[in-house]
């Protein structure tokens, strides 16, 4: 299964809570907001979708 991840660069309020909890390390923060640059090795699980307060990330399956 493949997923494709994406932040709205406008929700993002760049606490890094999805960086610290992502376990495949799909998230860098660029100019102090997250962006989704490993998201080939994302696996689904969704911990990003929970700890993200303004609900900025967006997980699909592809
Ligand atoms: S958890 Fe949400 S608000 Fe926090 S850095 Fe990640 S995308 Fe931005
Ligand atoms: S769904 Fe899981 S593996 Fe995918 S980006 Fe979010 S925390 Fe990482």
């Amino acid at each position: 299964m493949a997923f494709d991840v994406t932040v709205d660069q406008e929700k993002c309020e760049g606490c890094e809570e999805c960086v610290d909890v992502c376990p495949v390390e799909v998230f860098e923060m660029i100019d102090g907001k997250s962006s989704p640059v490993n998201a080939d090795e994302c696996l689904g699980c969704e911990s990003c979708i929970e700890v993200c307060e303004p609900v900025a990330i967006t997980v699909e399956e592809t």
